[in-house]
């Protein structure tokens, strides 16, 4: 059974939730406000974490920072008040794997619930090799030689994507019908934000970069 933590200080939505995920089977546990959130974040053995972003005691920005600097690389979807893009990217800039902006349709919630938890169990293969990168799909890792680089979950699995196709022009439009598995709306500019994170990390202390943007058309992993 799937175990997911719902952090959330308004009760009626938590429990809204709460029910709506008992109905499709996954164990629930709510807590109502940041440090009790990530308290048991860290101590419970979840595999999914729905965190809002504005909490008492602890806002959830800060819960997800200290989240990851403790090495838990949970999936967190984030509820934001507001699609607004400086929540999203401080809250994607935190860890986070996803964001649904409030209020939001159950249905909604529920999509992105499955996707994540499906990114998470997925993957039990060999590691997937391109140039100096390796990427282990059983625990997420990422090396280029010898250099270990922490990828979230979201960054992982758009990295793998990448590598899969590479020598292949990938559009946003590809990469957010293989990477984002509910349907994508207006906010496209989420996959450039992703994709800066990425060259940051893979790329950012390498002299070979092997990300590259095709002006008009999208993204390309390459050692040429
Ligand atoms: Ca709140």
């Amino acid at each position: 059974m799937m175990k997911i933590l719902i952090v959330e200080d308004e009760k009626k939505v938590a429990s809204f939730i709460k029910r709506g995920l008992e109905d499709e089977n996954y164990l629930v546990t709510l807590s109502f406000d940041g440090a009790d959130g990530l308290k048991r974040a860290i101590s419970g053995d979840f595999d999914l974490i729905i965190l809002d972003c504005m909490l008492p005691k602890k806002d959830g920005i800060t819960v997800l920072h200290e989240l990851r600097a403790a090495g838990n690389q949970i999936p967190v979807l984030m509820l934001t008040a507001r699609a607004e893009t400086a929540d999203v990217v401080s809250g994607l800039d935190a860890g986070a794997d996803d964001y649904l902006a409030k209020p939001f349709a159950f249905a909604e919630l529920q999509a992105r619930v499955r996707a994540l938890i499906r990114r998470s169990e997925q993957d039990r293969g060999a590691d997937i090799r391109y140039a100096d990168l390796r990427l282990d799909p059983v625990n997420h890792k990422v090396w280029r030689g010898q250099t270990e680089i922490v990828l979230t979950a979201k960054e992982y699995n758009l990295l793998a994507y990448l590598v899969r196709n590479a020598g292949t022009v990938l559009s946003r439009t590809n990469i957010a019908d293989n990477c984002w598995e509910y349907p994508f709306e207006t906010f496209t500019n989420i996959i450039d934000v992703y994709i800066n994170y990425l060259r940051k990390k893979v790329d950012g202390n390498f002299p070979t970069k092997l990300i590259h943007t095709v002006r008009g058309q999208g993204y390309v992993l390459s050692d040429e």
